[in-house]
């Protein structure tokens, strides 16, 4: 199977039905961007950029950040990259960085929230980001944004970069869904986005507050939680209002249990690890679209994540 579905692994994803779906990867290296190729990634649906930031003395300059998104977007010979900014706080080492500890970084100055007391870090990041050539390669995804003021103050601050960079071509910006308020605000932001990314790593976390670090736990935060499933259904719903594209980049993309009902909420990208693309790929194409969104819909009135799983299980065995 496995070397069936490597062969299969660099055509395109549909159901039996011919709904479409893309499987992009998480990566954060242009050594990522290769396998991701190689697998057969149709896209690069989030990449990581935290490592540009830590373990270094100072913080990266406007060019070091354009030139290792050009690597990366040479790595992809022709596929777009989703390029998330800055997603670090009070819990990661970075010595520049100098902030005083939080109590609970998870829900203090991370993502976006950073650039209160460190607008520097994120203009130069984004700077960097819309000097990358050829335009349209990348898209800019904004993570921990909990409502639409932050949204429109970001997009204003990046179409002033691109005007500075003499660009004239809007560049594509998106918004992480990982924090309740945002699933349920979705419309108001699907309405100034380009498109939505649901992060269920974070989501998952807070919508159940289950840290995402306690092993005891880890069994419990399941992103296949009907709460936590409601808030994907509310998400793509808000986004269907504007006619915006919604994918999944935390780990319950990768999940092959998840996936039929992902897809069954109108999830239209699963972005998972680079070498899961092909497993991935072969299992869309063995998904019958409306079946997907009928047992999708019954999912969402049961009443536990274990439910949720053997119902999943029951309609899509495993092989
Ligand atoms: C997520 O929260 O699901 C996500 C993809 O982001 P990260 O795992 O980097 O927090
Ligand atoms: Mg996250």
């Amino acid at each position: 199977v496995r070397d069936q579905n490597r062969k299969t692994s660099q055509l395109a994803a549909k159901t039996t039905d011919g709904h479409a779906v893309e499987v992009a990867a998480n990566i954060a290296t242009a050594a990522d961007a290769r396998v991701a190729v190689e697998n057969g990634a149709d896209a690069v649906g989030l990449l990581r950029t935290e490592l540009m930031f830590i373990h270094r003395p100072t913080a990266p300059s406007v060019d070091a950040h354009r030139d290792s998104y050009q690597a990366i977007v040479t790595a992809l010979e022709g596929r777009t990259a989703i390029i998330r900014t800055l997603d670090v706080g009070a819990d990661k080492e970075v010595d520049y960085l100098t902030l005083p500890p939080e109590p609970n970084p998870a829900l203090g100055l991370r993502g976006i929230r950073l650039a209160q007391v460190r607008p520097d870090l994120l203009d130069d990041q984004l700077r960097g980001l819309v000097a990358v050539q050829p335009h349209g390669a990348v898209r800019i995804l904004l993570p921990m944004v909990t409502d639409v003021g932050e949204l429109i103050r970001l997009r204003a601050r990046i179409d002033q970069f691109q005007r500075e960079a003499g660009r004239t071509d809007p560049i594509e910006v998106g918004v992480m869904i990982e924090v309740p308020s945002a699933a349920l605000l979705a419309d108001q932001l699907a309405r100034y986005a380009d498109f939505l990314s649901i992060g269920t790593n974070d989501l998952t976390q807070y919508t159940l507050a289950m840290d995402r670090m306690q092993a005891q736990l880890a069994d419990q935060a399941d992103g296949l939680h009907p709460a936590v499933l409601r808030l994907i259904a509310a998400t793509t719903q808000g986004a269907a209002k504007y006619g915006r594209w919604v994918g999944v980049c935390g780990a319950l993309a990768g999940d092959p249990v998840a996936v039929p009902l992902l897809v069954g909420l109108g999830v239209t990208e699963l972005s998972v690890d680079p070498v899961s693309v092909p497993s991935i790929k072969a299992r869309v194409r063995t998904l019958d679209y409306q079946l997907c969104r009928q047992r999708a819909q019954d999912a969402l009135a049961l009443e536990s994540a274990q439910a949720v799983r053997a119902a999943s299980r029951e309609v899509w065995p495993l092989d």
